[in-house]
């Protein structure tokens, strides 16, 4: 069968798409969606990232999926065996069937009238832009923008003699076996990085700014072992996730409502893992409380190890310029590196860059409210997957998937053919929608909708607070404003898409059975 037209759309075939079509297959069998994913695999962020050593830095019984028992020793997971375990999963659900490759999402145009979204993309392919349309948006796009991280301008850069590797570019030739390499930056990338670099590098400096938290935990859990062995997979997974989610909670409200304390907590555990002649008070002593921003993981301790075997030093300095063998730090010291790493961050991008039209007119989605931290407000049928800053990941995008489910299911049963979250008053109290204070952050966070102070315009980040307002409370709460299909609101009679003639020759044809 051929056709152009699909329940519900998915964008990106990272882990939150590929959860989100796992649900509405299991939730709603009835709909037909399709994903469209820009890249030539899935994957997402685990496909992107190829630096060595790249792993996960929260557990994967939280990371993975709820439906699906993470079965590795290890819980913290490198980024092939996560690549494996989404592959598992795409296949042993169909969901690979359902994923068309190298469709870049650019627009998307709602119509009230016609109750349905036409969706503009570029098949990269064949460099055309195509087009489908769908009754339900779902955007897994991520976070971040996939065609460049961030990179301060520094000064000289021309001047370097060696190679300059942003961690997001990194390529199978990237060669750093003995050779000094000097990695800038202070996040989880540069704690991920430095341990793997030093088994083969000549020499690895970390050059950072300010300091950042790191927390040293053990690679594998003993207690869900010990579970794994003695109850059924589902059980000791679902056990082992719960108790894993606790114990973050309470840890970051420790961290939050006793940020001395925490602070003291973490800073002597790192002193006892590098020792007494370490400066831990200049290099591990950050200026801000703990989770303002992310804490960095180190598995096992290594990152601590290596810098106790001396294979990787730590300057803590702001750089001056780049020069002909290296770098140059404002205090005047030179560091020679035949290899830079720029760990330095993402740029932030707010649903892949999609432009939104609702009824012909433009939207502006930073000026919208985020409901529930999933949905834009005045834009019908639309969801968003975006995972919490303070836990995995996942959590949250597995929550939003239910609650789109609960909500198409909802419709169906009402004969509603749309929604949307409507706010009464504009002039609330507004907050930033991430929650941290870290650098890219600060950088990109005008670019995402508004949050309030209130539900269910409140982020919670607080996965037992989301159970209870995605999983449990009722979809019909007064704020979610529901329409039939014979509703006709005022605005376009068609799709945008369709008027545009060059379009319709190429309107694009998608196999989906
Ligand atoms: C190196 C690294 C390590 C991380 N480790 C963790 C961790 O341990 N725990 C944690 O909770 N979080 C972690 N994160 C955050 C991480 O990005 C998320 O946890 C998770 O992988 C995001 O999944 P996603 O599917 O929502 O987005 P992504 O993985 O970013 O996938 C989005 C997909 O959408 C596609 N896409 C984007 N725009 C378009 C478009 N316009 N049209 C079509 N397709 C599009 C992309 O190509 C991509 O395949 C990490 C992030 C990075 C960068």
């Amino acid at each position: 069968m051929v056709d152009s037209h699909v329940d519900v759309l998915i964008v990106g075939a990272g882990i939150s798409g590929i959860g989100a079509a796992y649900h509405l297959q299991d939730q709603c069998p009835n709909k037909k969606y399709l994903i469209l994913e820009r890249r030539q695999s899935l994957g997402g962020t685990w496909d992107l990232f190829r630096y060595p050593g790249v792993r996960s830095d929260s557990d994967m019984y939280t990371f993975g999926y709820s439906f699906r028992p993470w079965k590795e020793p290890e819980v913290v997971a490198s980024g092939d065996a996560i690549l494996r375990y989404l592959r598992e999963t795409t296949e042993a659900y169909g969901i690979d069937q359902r994923i068309r490759y190298r469709h870049e999402v650019t627009r998307a145009s709602w119509s009230s009238r016609n109750a349905k979204w036409t969706v503009h993309a570029r098949d990269e392919s064949t460099g055309e832009d195509v087009c489908v349309t769908c009754n339900f948006l779902f955007m897994c796009a991520g976070y971040y923008d996939y065609d460049e991280g961030y990179t301060p301008d520094f000064e000289g850069v021309d001047r370097f003699h060696g190679r300059i590797v942003h961690p997001q570019n990194w390529t199978d030739d990237v060669v750093y076996e003995d050779q000094r390499v000097v990695v800038i930056g202070s996040g989880a990338t540069a704690v991920t990085l430095i341990p793997a670099l030093a088994e083969k590098a000549a020499q690895v400096t970390m050059l950072q700014r300010s300091p950042t938290y790191v927390v040293a935990k053990p690679r594998q859990d003993r207690i869900a072992n010990w579970l794994r062995q003695h109850l059924p997979e589902k059980h000791a997974y679902a056990l082992t996730r719960w108790k894993n989610v606790l114990l973050a909670m309470f840890w970051y409200w420790y961290c939050r409502s006793r940020p001395g304390r925490a602070k003291e907590l973490l800073i002597a555990d790192v002193r006892r893992r590098l020792g007494g002649d370490f400066d831990v008070e200049r290099h591990f002593s950050p200026r801000y409380k703990p989770w303002d921003q992310r804490v960095c993981l180190a598995p096992d301790g290594d990152f601590f190890q290596t810098l106790r075997s001396g294979r990787a030093s730590v300057v803590t300095d702001e750089i001056d310029c780049f020069t002909e063998k290296g770098l140059r730090t404002v205090s005047g010291e030179e560091i020679e590196a035949d290899l830079i790493i720029t760990a330095t961050g993402l740029q932030l991008k707010f649903l892949g860059g999609l432009e939104v039209e609702v009824d012909g007119r433009a939207v502006n989605l930073t000026e919208t409210f985020a409901y529930k931290g999933m949905m834009c407000s005045g834009v019908p049928n639309m969801a968003l997957s975006l995972g919490y800053t303070n836990a995995s990941w996942t959590l949250k995008a597995d929550l939003t998937a239910e609650y789109v489910c609960r909500l198409l299911k909802h419709m169906d049963r009402r004969g509603y053919a749309y929604c949307s979250p409507r706010v009464d008053d504009p002039s609330m109290e507004t907050a930033s929608m991430l929650a941290l204070d870290a650098g890219y952050v600060k950088r990109g966070r005008h670019r995402f909708p508004k949050e309030a102070t209130v539900a269910p315009w409140k982020l919670h980040q607080n996965y037992a607070l989301d159970v209870l307002a995605l999983r449990y409370a009722s979809v019909q709460d007064g704020v979610m404003q529901f329409r039939r299909a014979d509703s006709i609101v005022k605005g376009s009679d068609e799709p945008t898409g369709a008027r545009d003639a060059r379009l319709r020759e190429v309107a694009v044809s998608l196999p989906l059975d």
